[in-house]
Order: structure tokens, then C-alpha cells, then sequence
């Protein structure tokens, strides 16, 4: 039997009949061979995860009544990723990798030797949505605008501790760190571009107060596998790792 399609939709809602947008109406009924009476999820992180019944499906509209709630509202308290831009295939591939392994949310950052000119966070946003329906998240996490690594830093939330997947410099094993690590803290995990961090770039960030510089082993990995490498091994090693997955 196939799963009931889970759809993130925006709004607050909490009991009775949703009125669903015409995209989603049309996913639903072309896409999905929905109709009227078929069971869907309904979710987003602010009203939770509700099951319901398909009541009304046009193509310009679907309705859809609420049945019982599966999930309370929430969001994640996953890591933020901040990575430096990279070219587009690997970066949508990398948002995905990073909403299955728990970010809470997604900076994309411009460095020195950023060599791409611009992010769509739109279809960033859409990917993370499509991945968080998949994964069985409720909160796709937001993606901020792209800005520079200093205004990033300017701006800083003061109690975020930074891992910084640091390909030179002094660094400890991943590992390590995060052995002991207080994962109820908040935390980031930063990534440089294909072209690595500029040594300027490095020092300022050795410098910080809030950064650990940490290394992933002795091959120089790809920005996306690098940051792919430490979102894993942060989710693995944290207690969120030991929730089990859907009971069948
Ligand atoms: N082209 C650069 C390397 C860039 S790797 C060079 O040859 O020096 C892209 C990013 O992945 C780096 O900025 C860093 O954040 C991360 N990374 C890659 N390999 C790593 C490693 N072994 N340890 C820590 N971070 C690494």
C-alpha cells in the first residue's frame, strides 16, 4: 500500500476544514490521482501534522477536513549549516542531504573565492519542503538570504558555537569534538566553497571566539561531501540519533 502523500501547506490550522491552494489542489489531483475521499497529512511546524480527508478537489482548489492530529507543533533544533555558495546541482543536493539530517536552518554564505553569482532561495525553499515531506519532518527549515562571511559573522547570534570544517590550519578530528559536545546547545557547522577558505578568511575564523576549527580526515573533500561528512556525523553522535525511526 502506498503512503499517505504528506503535504506541507502554509497557514495555522488546528481543527475542521483547509482550504488548499490551487498548486497544491493540482498536485494532489494530477500528480498524486487523488480525489475526494482519499486520505491525506496535512503539516507545516507551526499547526504540527493532522491526517485528513480530501472533501472538495477542483483544479483550482481542494478542501480538505481534518481528522485527527498525528504530531504537535515544532521545530527542529538540528545545527544551522552555513556554507559558502557552490554551483547549483551539488547545492540542491546538499539542502536535501541537510533537511534528512536534521538542520534547523540553511545559510548560504559568499567568501572569497565563492565563484557562483547567485542562489535561487526560492527553489532552495521549494527543495526543502519537497525533502522535508519526504523525510517525515513537519519544519522545512528556512533559507536565508545569501550574504558575506563578515556580515554573517557581524551578525552573529552570540550563544551559537560555529564547527568549522577547516581543510588548513589548526583543527581537531570531528570526532573528537563531538565527543562530549553539548548538543543542547546551539550549534553550526560551516563549510568553505570548492575553492576552499582564503588564509585571511581562516585566521579571522581561528580567531573567533565562538569557532572551532575541526578536520574530516586526511583527503580534501568536496564543499557539499564535507558538509554532508559533518552533518552525519553531528546527527549520528547526537541523542536525536537514538530516536527510532517510524514503527511499521
Ligand atoms: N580546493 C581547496 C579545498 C576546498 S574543500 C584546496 O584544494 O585547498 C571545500 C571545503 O570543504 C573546505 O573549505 C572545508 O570547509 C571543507 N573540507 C574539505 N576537506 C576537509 C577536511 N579534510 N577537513 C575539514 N574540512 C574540509
Amino acid at each position: 500500500m502506498s503512503r499517505v502523500p504528506r503535504l506541507h501547506i502554509q497557514g495555522s490550522f488546528a481543527g475542521g476544514d483547509v482550504t488548499l491552494d490551487a498548486d497544491t489542489a493540482h498536485r494532489l489531483r494530477n500528480v498524486l490521482r487523488q480525489g475526494p475521499g482519499d486520505a491525506v497529512q496535512l503539516f507545516n511546524a507551526e499547526s504540527g501534522e493532522f491526517a485528513a480527508t480530501l472533501v472538495e478537489l477542483s483544479k483550482s482548489r481542494g478542501v480538505a477536513r481534518l481528522d485527527t492530529r498525528l504530531r504537535e507543533p515544532g521545530r527542529d533544533t538540528g545545527p544551522w549549516l552555513v556554507a559558502a555558495a557552490i554551483k547549483r546541482a551539488p547545492l540542491d543536493t546538499l539542502v536535501e542531504k541537510a533537511v534528512e539530517l536534521g538542520v534547523s536552518e540553511i545559510h548560504p554564505i559568499v567568501t572569497e573565492r565563492t565563484n557562483v553569482e547567485r542562489v535561487n532561495v526560492a527553489r532552495l525553499d521549494a527543495i526543502a519542503v519537497s525533502a522535508s515531506e519526504q523525510c517525515e519532518r513537519i519544519d522545512p527549515p528556512p533559507i536565508a538570504a545569501p550574504v558575506t562571511l563578515r556580515e554573517k559573522l557581524a551578525n552573529w547570534p552570540r550563544d551559537r558555537r560555529i564547527l568549522l570544517c577547516a581543510e588548513a590550519g589548526t583543527s581537531i578530528p570531528l570526532v573528537q569534538a563531538l565527543a562530549g559536545l553539548d548538543f543542547a546547545a546551539p550549534w553550526a557547522i560551516m563549510v568553505g566553497p570548492e575553492g576552499g577558505f582564503a588564509p585571511a578568511e581562516l585566521e579571522m575564523l581561528a580567531a573567533h571566539p565562538l569557532v572551532t576549527g575541526v578536520g574530516l580526515g586526511p583527503t580534501i573533500l568536496r564543499a557539499d561531501t564535507a558538509a554532508l561528512a559533518a552533518l552525519a556525523a553531528f546527527q549520528l553522535a547526537s541523542p536525536r540519533a537514538r530516536q527510532a525511526p517510524r514503527a511499521f
